[in-house]
């Protein structure tokens, strides 16, 4: 069927699919793929649209793995964990959960699904950690030949490299093998500090906590820090209670910061007292739970967003410039500046690959126009050699790109094997593969 429009979380990116298939079995996207290629149509694979790049956006066949879903099965010896590709992140932890099993780290949110978020390399934050990609040891591939593969480091290391982050361009994935860790909670240690102290202890702080993170409200002195490390076995936390995650959660982060951008939108020049009575609000606070329950949190305020991985070493020192730049440029901006960390990887198109890695994210809210504040931090960035998230907005192509990804060429050669005639093209990889 099709000709409904489909529309990104963003809302930043639209398009008209003239077919949307929802298929129930691996056979049926196989089929998919070959009456396409008999056509001479493309394909797209598409899951919850939370990219703001148009990773995702097709005018051709959509195809939406919503049947694709849940743990298919469970090696408990090696804790590895084969999941439908089309399984949103919040069904993949409950299921974990009731299975005594976790995944090793997670970004903010949890509506993307498993085969999206590898596909663009999402990541949380952990000096020794790397992006949900690294816990991958294998891929259920349908092929532009419309067969079905299953691929691992040890049946084909070169398509596996590819396409744990390969932005749908190497074939449709429909199941994926995890790695997972035994259940494990968290302690969480939030609390406001100044700016300064941060920056000037940050490989500290990033290095002594299994994951450190802070975001740094614009036209303040001040950052909320994030700490979660895993408590001391016998060591008993407590949750926190549920008013207070709804006051934090949902008022303060939420719905009163939706009414701040909207009063912000019009009053841009009310932009900094607000942002110093937000940093104020998020006053400090401690709890255990359940892993994912702490890594994740709602985010219903619509903004657009940028995020740049740069060498760990230069964070400090891009962050800096990123801060100048909206003090110089009068520019207001109301959302906080994000910053993560991870390890070095070894896939080819990880933001991580070859470098430990420090992420700077930058926001808007989604009436506002966010083109020259993102295009200073792009510019700041690609001075260090900043590899942008695939999934974020940025505006390099791919001669930009192959200058950051010494595994580029490599990438290509396996997406002329594998996808000649580029079935799972559209216009992004144009952008960034160049067809
Ligand atoms: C509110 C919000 C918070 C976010 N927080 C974080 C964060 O903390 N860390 C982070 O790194 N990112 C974050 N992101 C970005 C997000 O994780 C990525 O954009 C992710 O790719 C979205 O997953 P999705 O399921 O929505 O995939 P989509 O955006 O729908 O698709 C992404 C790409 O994957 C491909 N794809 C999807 N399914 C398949 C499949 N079955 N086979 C082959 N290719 C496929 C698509 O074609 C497309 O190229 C956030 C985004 C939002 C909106």
């Amino acid at each position: 069927m099709g000709h409904e429009v489909w529309r990104n979380w963003g809302r930043n990116q639209s398009s008209t699919p003239r077919e949307v298939a929802v298929p129930v079995t691996v056979e049926a996207v196989a089929r998919i793929v070959e009456r396409a290629v008999d056509d001479g149509r493309t394909v797209k694979a598409v899951g919850a649209g939370h990219s703001f790049t148009a990773a995702a956006v097709t005018d051709d066949i959509q195809v939406r793995l919503d049947h694709l879903s849940g743990v298919r099965s469970v090696d408990e010896a090696t804790a590895l964990v084969t999941v439908g590709a089309g399984t949103p992140l919040h069904v993949l932890n409950a299921e974990l959960e009731a299975r005594g099993l976790s995944m090793r780290n997670l970004g903010d949110i949890d509506a993307q699904t498993i085969a999206g978020a590898i596909s663009t390399g999402t990541h949380g934050t952990g000096a020794n950690l790397g992006g949900i990609a690294t816990q991958v040891r294998g891929l259920q591939l349908v092929l532009a030949d419309g067969s079905v593969a299953e691929v691992s480091e040890q049946s084909d290391p070169e398509l596996f490299q590819a396409a744990r982050v390969g932005i749908g361009a190497f074939g449709i994935v429909t199941a994926v093998t995890l790695e997972c860790d035994p259940l494990f909670q968290l302690t969480a240690v939030e609390q406001p500090m100044p700016l300064g102290e941060v920056l000037d202890s940050f490989d500290d702080l990033a290095d002594g906590n299994e994951h450190f993170e802070f975001y740094w409200f614009p036209h303040t002195d001040v950052a909320l820090t994030k700490r979660n490390n895993r408590p001391n076995p016998g060591e008993a936390g407590k949750r926190l209670p549920g008013w207070r995650e709804w006051v934090d959660d949902e008022l303060l982060s939420n719905g009163v910061f939706e009414v701040v951008q909207r009063v912000a939108y019009r009053r841009p020049t009310a932009i900094p007292g607000f942002n110093r009575i937000s940093a104020r609000a998020l006053s400090a606070r401690t709890f255990t739970d359940v892993s994912h329950r702490v890594f994740v949190s709602p985010r219903r305020v619509r903004f657009r967003e940028m995020e740049y991985a740069v060498p760990r070493e230069n964070l400090v020192d891009v962050f800096r410039e990123v801060r100048s730049w909206i003090e110089r440029s009068g520019a207001v901006v109301s959302f906080p500046v994000e910053v993560r960390v991870a390890a070095a990887d070894d896939i080819w198109l990880s933001t991580a690959s070859g470098r430990a890695s420090g992420y700077l994210a930058v926001h808007q809210w989604h009436r506002v126009d966010f083109e020259p504040y993102f295009r200073a931090v792009e510019a700041i960035a690609t001075e260090v050699d900043g590899r942008p998230h695939w999934g974020k907005l940025h505006w390099l192509d791919a001669d930009a790109l192959r200058q950051r990804y010494p595994h580029f060429d490599n990438a290509m050669s396996v997406r002329d094997r594998v996808d000649p005639g580029r079935v799972f093209g559209n216009a992004y990889t144009k952008q960034v593969f160049g067809s």
